[in-house]
């Protein structure tokens, strides 16, 4: 019977805690916090158990110490946005409570992914006896304990993982992003980067792409990126010699992206504008649907999953693991679309790992490190059920 702290009251956020409420043997009590506090009473009010909202702006650190001490929550899961990864993580030490979040931290400033920042606190969380689990979304998430899942089960050596992210839905408006504005365009604007013998190569932004048929999707353009996931897997997979993230984008997503580039609305640095400073990619982000509101009329699937190439019994083995989610469905579930439903859901069963005592370590992990049998498990049982396929040769 625990107690777990929900921070950040966005599409995200409203599919973790309605799939706590789910679970009420392990989530005995949930709390949600955000800066706007209305936003979590609405999230409450569509939840079928109590839950109890508050407001906090977690870039500040005594606020959510005082939080904290005030709740007593047993695991905090931050569902806000990458910028408050650290803040959370500074509350979390000074006040005793394990950690887990969806995405790695970004300094505002400029859209630098990388785990470094969240790793430096490895010796602080364990010498404090604290978990906090890093990434435990679908991907980041999922897809590294897809990972975890074929190099335990299916491989004696694995060469090459490709992870392929579509969306084949349709939400019916000009444009508009999945998750976070700001977050989504910052990712796919960024330069692409891919592992490759050791190090990481860097591409132009969007400029390597190729056809893939997606499974109850069909063909779709998928453009290779750089995503987080693959720093950790990196270093936890042993002897991946390549290793590539791809994303799928359709022609008039990429088109209004190509305008908002050009006339410098995905900018990040100030522009003084009637004698103030406005971030434009920020102001953007006011200006665009809200991702929780494109779940009403949202129709299609997404297909998220890991190709993966290497060696059994001394033979070659390709092997395709996969989750697909249909975005009516999650609507009908939770009143979601399928990419916050595909963040939260993992984000639900990251914490039922950390509070059942299935996955316990003092320190920071990321998902690969641990056993993935109880969350593969975790994942058909709550809406995420997944494929796999040997494919020949
Ligand atoms: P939203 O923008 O819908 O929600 C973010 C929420 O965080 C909002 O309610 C926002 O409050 C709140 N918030 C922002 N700043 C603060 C602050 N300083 N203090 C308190 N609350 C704050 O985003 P999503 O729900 O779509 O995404 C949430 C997270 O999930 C992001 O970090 C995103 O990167 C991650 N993600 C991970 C994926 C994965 O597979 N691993 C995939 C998709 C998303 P307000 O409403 O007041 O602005």
């Amino acid at each position: 019977m625990k107690k777990v702290l929900i921070i950040g009251a966005g599409g995200v956020g409203s599919v973790v805690v309605k799939k706590c409420a789910q679970v009420p043997e392990v989530f005995s009590e949930i709390v949600l916090a955000s800066r706007t506090l209305e936003k979590c009473e609405k999230i409450a009010a569509g939840t079928p158990r109590p839950v109890k909202t508050l407001r906090v702006d977690a870039d500040s650190v005594p606020e959510l110490v005082s939080l904290l001490r005030a709740e007593k929550p047993d695991l905090v899961v931050n569902v806000a946005l990458p910028y408050q990864d650290l803040t959370i993580m500074d509350a979390c030490l000074e006040t005793g409570v394990d950690y887990l979040d969806t995405a790695n931290y970004e300094p505002r400033d400029e859209a630098r992914f990388c785990y470094k920042w969240q790793w430096d606190y490895m010796e602080r969380f364990r010498e404090r006896g604290l978990m906090a689990l890093l990434g435990s979304g679908f991907d980041p998430g999922v897809t590294n304990v897809f990972c975890a899942h074929a190099a335990k089960n299916h491989f004696d050596r694995i060469h090459t993982i490709d992870i392929m992210d579509c969306n084949g839905g349709d939400h019916g408006h000009p444009f508009a992003t999945n998750f976070n504005p700001e977050i989504n365009i910052r990712e796919v604007s960024a330069p692409g980067r891919y592992y490759e013998n050791g190090r990481f190569i860097e591409t132009p932004p969007l400029s390597v792409h190729e056809p893939f048929d997606f499974p109850e999707i069909g063909v779709r353009e998928m453009y290779l990126m750089y995503h987080e996931e693959m720093e950790s897997l990196a270093k936890n997979i042993p002897g991946i010699r390549r290793m590539r993230f791809w994303m799928t984008f359709s022609e008039n997503y990429l088109t209004h992206l190509r305008v908002l580039e050009n006339v410098g609305m995905t900018r990040i640095d100030p522009v003084r504008f009637k004698g103030v400073d406005i971030v434009p990619l920020e102001f953007l982000k006011a200006l665009l649907p809200d991702p929780a509101s494109l779940a009403e009329g949202y129709t299609g699937k997404t297909n998220i999953g890991c190709m993966i190439k290497g060696e059994k019994d001394g033979r070659p083995r390709t092997y395709y693991i996969y989750n697909v989610c249909d975005h009516a469905e999650c609507y009908r579930e939770l009143g979601a679309q399928a990419v916050s439903y595909t963040t939260g859901v993992p984000a639900m069963i990251g914490a039922l790992m950390m509070l059942s005592g299935a996955w316990r370590g003092k320190g920071v992990f990321n998902m690969e490190e641990f056993d993935p049998a109880p969350f593969m498990d975790r994942l058909n049982r709550h809406g995420l059920p997944w494929t796999e396929k040997f494919l020949e040769e």
